[in-house]
Parts: structure tokens; C-alpha cells; sequence
């Protein structure tokens, strides 16, 4: 299945005042080249609230980005290096309401992503932390 993967530009740290700059964090995911930091990257950690959450349904949480993104990652091919840990992938309808949620272990997401998005009632997907909650990067078909 065709789908698109939505990642966030170190460009919306702007819009929390209480962004916090790290002149270095190694071994947080960042969500803008879906990787995780090395020593001496500098990057910003701040509130986000994915978009496809919607009225009760949005979420805000904490995330990290580079300061400065050099990273090109893939937008239609699921980031290998944030999932080799088990997920949990969480999905909204149209409404941006919460359809279900379940745990993925590595090696079984693109089969699970697949599975999902060929349900109809399913508009997107967020992969999110297994132990803290926080949103990865969002997923849709194309
Ligand atoms: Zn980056």
C-alpha cells in the first residue's frame, strides 16, 4: 500500500515559547529526519500536537527536532531506525477520533500499517512511544 509518512520541521518549535535548546541530546528519536540524535547535534525539545487528533482528540506532548535539519528521510517508506522497538500505533478516523490502538513489535509494522490503512474507516495512523506515549511521526495513504 502506497501511504506517506508525516514528519515535523524543526520550524514548529517556533510556535512554543517554552522550547527548550539541548546543544547536545544523543539517543532522542527526532521527529523531523526520523532518526535518533548523535552527540553534538543540537536540538530543540518542545510541545507538539499532531494534526490529525482532532477536539478532544488532540494531543499535545513533548517531542524533539534538530535545531537545524540536514536529513532528507524517506516519505513513503516507514523509518527503520525509530522502529526497532515495539510501537504503539494508534488510529483516527475522518473525525480525528481515536479508532483503536495496539501494540506493534518490530519487523510486523509495515504488514500492520497495511492492514490498517485498507480499512476505510481509518483516515490516519500515529506511531507513538511503547513506555512514554510520545508521538513519533504520523502516516496516511497517499
Ligand atoms: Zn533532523
Amino acid at each position: 500500500m502506497a501511504m506517506r509518512i508525516h514528519t515535523v520541521p524543526p520550524s514548529a518549535a517556533l510556535s512554543d515559547p517554552g522550547r527548550e535548546h539541548r546543544a547536545t541530546e544523543p539517543g532522542v528519536p527526532l521527529r523531523c529526519c526520523l532518526r535518533k540524535s548523535l552527540p553534538g547535534e543540537p536540538v530543540w525539545l518542545f510541545r507538539y500536537s499532531p494534526a490529525h487528533g482532532k477536539g478532544p482528540y488532540s494531543e499535545v506532548g513533548p517531542i524533539f527536532t534538530h535545531v537545524e535539519c540536514t536529513g532528507a528521510p524517506s516519505h513513503d517508506r516507514l523509518p527503520a531506525a525509530l522502529l526497532n522497538s515495539p510501537r504503539v500505533l494508534r488510529s483516527y478516523n475522518a473525525a480525528g477520533q481515536i479508532h483503536d490502538g495496539e501494540v506493534v513489535q518490530p519487523g510486523s509494522f509495515d504488514r500492520a500499517v497495511d492492514d490498517l490503512l485498507t480499512d476505510p474507516s481509518i483516515e490516519s495512523l500515529q506511531v507513538r512511544s511503547l513506555s512514554h506515549g510520545c508521538f513519533l511521526f504520523a502516516v496516511t495513504r497517499t
